[in-house]
């Protein structure tokens, strides 16, 4: 894009954001790029979006911090594709890293939705699966590649993925990414890169700690922060305290309730995922498990079902916990506590998306207390107790500290509707509401 371009469109864009007719004309996309937004039916941008793609597309590095669900990876997709469109050059020309394979999954399906009347080409690369079809894919000169560190780092190795033409690196649930567990992988990528790169680093959290190593990478960014202190004011958070022996009652419970369309359940382990998945299933509910023990033909399968609403329940660990976009999920119950704060806003996170309303319930035990004064603590406020009818006798599990202004307004019902969901709701006996 040449300067004047790129000035008026920063002249069109102090215009105040508020008048919400404006839409995406604001960004002088090219036209296939319009269709795509179309497409996607997507007519106004959000704001994260509105705040980090005239910066995107001058080439300036981004630091985009906004809550869950809000829509963060249109806004990293579509200033790389409007650049990249009509311009033929060797690529591959943007890297994309994600924690997971499911959420490298889903960018790369929202990137190819986006990008679905441009010639553009993005491929995705991930462990767990035969890298064959992936090489393959790669030599159809890719613009963008979507990936899980670990492959990417396999197919630099064998020669398959040259990084030598990236212009832009994408991180994705940045904050994650510069965890200890993916941090000596993510050097050994950024040492093959061009220096000389743009750097677009997205998140919903980003700890105090993480950041300085996010600042380290990022040049002269333009940082977006959008209320990132907390999760999104889309979800209704309650605390229900319980005995460890009384969690499955609770949990079939709440699942039986009319207003709980469809729930992702949290667990701490595994083996508690697929056990409780498969207990779930014995007791009539659609339910299926979700962990890193299954092969990723399972896990795939899973994730279609789920997302297709074959399944109401998925039950799974925190692979699940951070960018997965499903339509519809009414409940996000933590079965388990998570570990961290950071956790608990990411696995909430996963319902109240695109503003729509959703309900996290985490179940908390005796032991939990210490991790609840923690999460408390980073989040600025307490999460609301609530009882459930017939678990009165559990509120002891947790001394009362309920906050009267915590009590976060009930907005109707949460999810997408039963209407707009065929084949979302298994059928059920009617029980009473249990929310307090
Ligand atoms: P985040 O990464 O911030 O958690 P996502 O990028 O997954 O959020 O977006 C959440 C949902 O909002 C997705 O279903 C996405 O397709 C949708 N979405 C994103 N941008 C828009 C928009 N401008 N208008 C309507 N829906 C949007
Ligand atoms: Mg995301």
């Amino acid at each position: 894009m040449c300067a004047e371009a790129v000035e008026n469109q920063l002249i069109k864009m102090s215009a105040p954001l508020n008048d919400s007719s404006t839409g995406f004309d604001l960004f002088d996309f090219h036209s296939s790029i319009l269709r795509g937004l179309d497409a996607a039916g997507f007519q106004d941008p959000r704001p994260i979006q509105a705040e980090t793609i005239p910066a995107a597309l001058t080439g300036r590095d981004v630091l985009g911090l906004a809550q869950t669900g809000t829509g963060k990876t249109a806004a990293f997709a579509l200033p790389l594709l409007d650049r990249f469109v009509g311009e033929k050059v060797p690529g591959p020309r943007a890297l994309v890293l994600a924690p997971t394979r499911e959420l490298a999954t889903q960018i790369d399906a929202e990137i190819r939705t986006l990008a679905r009347y441009t010639s553009l080409k993005a491929v995705t690369v991930f462990g767990g699966v035969s890298a064959h079809g992936q090489i393959k894919a790669l030599r159809g000169n890719p613009e963008i590649v979507v990936g899980c560190p670990g492959r990417i780092l396999d197919l630099m190795g064998q020669g398959a993925l040259r990084l030598g033409n990236v212009e832009a690196l994408v991180l994705d649930e940045a904050d994650h990414m510069f965890d200890m567990g993916f941090l000596p992988d993510l050097r050994r990528i950024l040492k093959q890169l061009p220096t000389d790169r743009q750097n677009l680093l997205f998140s919903a959290t980003m700890p105090r700690e993480i950041r300085k190593l996010a600042d380290g990478l990022l040049r002269d960014p333009h940082v977006a922060q959008l209320s990132v202190s907390g999760p999104a004011e889309t979800i209704d958070h309650a605390l229900i305290p319980i005995r460890e022996d009384r969690k499955r009652d609770l949990l079939e419970r709440i699942l039986s309730e009319d207003a709980c369309e469809s729930a992702i359940v949290f667990t701490r382990t595994k083996h508690r995922a697929r056990k409780l998945a498969r207990q779930l299933d014995q007791s009539g509910y659609r339910a299926v498990s979700l962990q890193g023990n299954m092969s990723q033909s399972q896990r795939d399968r899973a994730m279609k079902g789920f997302r297709k609403a074959q399944y109401d329940v998925l039950v799974a660990t925190d692979i699940a916990a951070r960018g997965i976009d499903v339509q519809g999920v009414s409940h996000v119950i933590n079965y388990d506590v998570p570990n961290t704060p950071e956790a608990y806003t990411h696995r909430t996170g996963r319902t109240g998306r695109s503003e729509n309303e959703g309900c996290a319930l985490t179940f908390a035990t005796r032991d939990d207390q210490a991790w609840l004064r923690a999460t408390e603590k980073k989040l600025g406020t307490p999460i609301r107790r609530q009882t459930i009818q017939g678990f009165e006798s559990d509120s002891g599990e947790l001394k009362q500290t309920p906050n009267k202004t915590s009590q976060p307004q009930r907005r109707g019902r949460p999810g997408r509707s039963r209407s707009a969901a065929p084949g979302r709701g298994r059928s059920r006996s009617k029980v009473r509401a249990i929310h307090a």
